[in-house]
């Protein structure tokens, strides 16, 4: 059996769309590669951003709810999502992040530095200062789980998703710990931190709903519902999401875990060149096609 590559996508809780759209497509450059609605709720979009493409490692995903309630990061939920900048880049932003925000947020952590920006709800998007990198969008570095216990999750990531422990350290009353996949996938580190600090999670606006990590082709996702099964952790069926197939479980600190699909891919029903253009409706949808676009506010993309 083989191991997790990384992340496939992070989905979070945005308020006003188009500042959403506003912040990612334009301050972050990431491109809008799908619009579509909340399958589960389609009087709501679903916008993805990503590379070109929208390739597995760089996607980025929101649901949009007009004048929704500011949520809190605490344990049992992703904190934060980190993309990866190349030195030189790094430093660009440097020069931009007074301009973005009242106080430029810059620490050292596992020897590289990281930037914090906030999104237009005031969500921490983490630039994390990566050699590796030679493009200059490189997609997600990382997530960060925060738990009340690191060690039945890292337990989850090392012993079935097959992570290995990459750096352990403690700064400002914060443990944390990083976890690498084999392989140099984008989003291959997961970050487990512990804190002090009392804090009750509160899902809402700017806060991450929950991370996927990839599986490369169906029947890789099929052998983790069974390999998950084996070590305890019941999933979902398979879901089909258009763009991917999903799978879903609580992982043991509280925070949603997605297995997600390389295939199909966001240019199964539109080109590539005009990704996110148009409002893609599935099939069960597209009957309400009239409707939905008089209530879904109309969109510019930067
Ligand atoms: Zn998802």
């Amino acid at each position: 059996m083989t191991h997790i590559p990384g992340i496939h996508h992070v989905t979070a809780i945005c308020g006003n769309a188009q500042a959403n759209v506003d912040f990612y497509t334009g301050v972050l450059q990431q491109r809008l590669v799908k619009k579509t609605v909340n399958f589960d709720a389609p009087d709501t979009y679903h916008l993805y951003y990503g590379d070109h493409v929208g390739s597995p490692g760089t996607i980025l995903t929101f649901f949009p709810f007009a004048g929704a309630a500011p949520g809190r990061a605490g344990p049992g939920m992703a904190s934060a999502y980190a993309y990866s900048v190349p030195v030189a880049a790094f430093d660009e932003w440097l020069d931009r992040a007074g301009a973005l925000e009242d106080r430029v947020r810059v620490v050292e952590r596992f020897d590289a530095r990281v930037l914090t920006l906030h999104d237009a709800d005031g969500a921490p998007v983490e630039l994390v200062e990566d050699d590796g990198v030679t493009a200059s969008g490189g997609g997600f570095h990382s997530v960060t789980l925060w738990e009340r216990d690191i060690a039945p999750t890292a337990r989850l990531l090392t012993d079935v998703f097959g992570y290995v422990e990459a750096g352990h350290e403690t700064s400002d009353g914060v443990e944390r710990l990083r976890l690498k996949a084999p392989g140099d996938a984008v989003g291959n580190v997961v970050d487990i931190i512990c804190s002090n600090a009392v804090v009750q999670a509160r899902s809402g606006a700017g806060t991450i709903h929950h991370v996927a990590f990839r599986a490369r082709n169906d029947a890789e996702q099929l052998a983790w519902i069974d390999r998950l099964a084996t070590a305890g952790h019941r999933t979902t069926p398979v879901i089909d999401r258009q763009y991917f197939k999903a799978i879903y479980f609580r992982e043991p600190g509280g925070v949603l875990f997605e297995i997600a699909t390389d295939n199909p891919g966001f240019a199964v029903d539109e080109p590539v060149e005009t990704l996110g253009q148009a409002l893609m409706l599935p099939a069960q949808h597209e009957p309400l096609r009239a409707q939905l676009e008089r209530v879904l506010p109309r969109l510019r993309v930067a």
